[in-house]
């Protein structure tokens, strides 16, 4: 049976996974996130004592990398400001290994790739998938292909009007202070209130300011893209009753005008935590497509 080599790569671990083309995952492991060699060098030693003789290998990657086919760099880290990784190359060491395909897609085109094919976008023709964690990142997905420019898109770094009790906070990107991942995601909230918003007291202000900027967000996609459906994951999406709240705001700032219902389209995730694994199977798939 033919079988798929999936590696996540995170910040902190790479998770392993080896799947069948359905995605069912025979076994999964991970490493720490340390040096690129050192990292690399465990994955390919853990690939090699479970016998993976894969079809096709895929990477769901922390970015920035270059993903233009026809440079030189493809499949390397960019410039990160992660120590070791910037140049790192990703796709290079899997590809001498095996002689097989080897797919690499940014974490969130990932997830976006499978939340369309197997979880949350199943039967509707457009994905937007968003994560809100660490940092914001999103990927979308129209009639199975993804959305790319120059390189991925950056959706975390939007420009989005200030809610009018955030005024005093700078914002907590190092590149543009206020952008969407400087008003939301995870460090942004501790820098604010100093706790994560599941640890704020439920009706802290907090909740209902990171959803408001949730909402204009989700309302500033649908007008550039109409999603069939905004997948929103990670871990600021974990806080009890956000989602519902995200909801809210995207209907009121959306003002009727979009297609569709902004409180239906904004889903959670359908993959839950196999959302990573499954990402990088749908980038190996791809890449087999691509290489036929
Ligand atoms: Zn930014």
């Amino acid at each position: 049976m033919a079988q798929y080599g999936l590696i996540e790569a995170g910040g902190t671990k790479f998770v392993l996974g080896i799947s069948d083309v359905a995605g069912q995952i025979a076994a999964r492991h991970q490493v720490p996130t340390t040096t690129p060699d050192e990292t690399i060098g465990a994955c390919l030693d853990w690939f090699a004592a479970q016998g993976l003789a894969p079809t096709a290998i895929g990477i769901a990657s922390f970015g920035p990398l270059c993903l233009d086919r026809d440079s030189p760099q493809w499949g390397r880290v960019t410039n990160t400001p992660k120590p070791h990784w910037s140049g790192a190359d990703l796709v290079g060491p899997f590809a001498a290994a095996y002689g097989v395909p080897v797919g690499i897609e940014t974490d969130v085109n990932g997830a976006a790739l499978a939340e369309a094919r197997w979880g949350a976008g199943v039967g509707h023709g457009s994905v937007l998938y968003l994560t809100i964690g660490t940092g914001v990142g999103g990927g979308f997905v129209s009639g199975g292909r993804l959305l790319s420019g120059l390189s991925h898109p950056e959706m975390g770094h939007i420009r989005l009007p200030r809610h009018p009790d955030d005024l005093a906070f700078a914002g907590h990107c190092p590149f543009h202070g206020a952008c969407l991942e400087g008003l939301a995601a995870g460090p942004s909230i501790i820098a604010r209130w100093g706790a994560s918003l599941s640890d704020l007291p439920a009706d802290h202000p907090g909740a209902d300011i990171i959803a408001w900027y949730l909402g204009q967000a989700a309302a500033t996609f649908q007008a550039i893209m109409e999603p069939a459906r905004i997948v929103m994951g990670g871990g600021v999406m974990a806080t009890p009753g956000l989602i519902a709240r995200v909801r809210a705001h995207a209907v009121q700032a959306g003002a009727g005008y979009f297609v569709g219902d902004a409180a239906q389209i904004i889903v959670p995730p359908g993959l839950g935590n196999n959302a990573g694994l499954l990402g990088a199977l749908a980038v190996a798939l791809g890449a087999v497509a691509q290489n036929a």
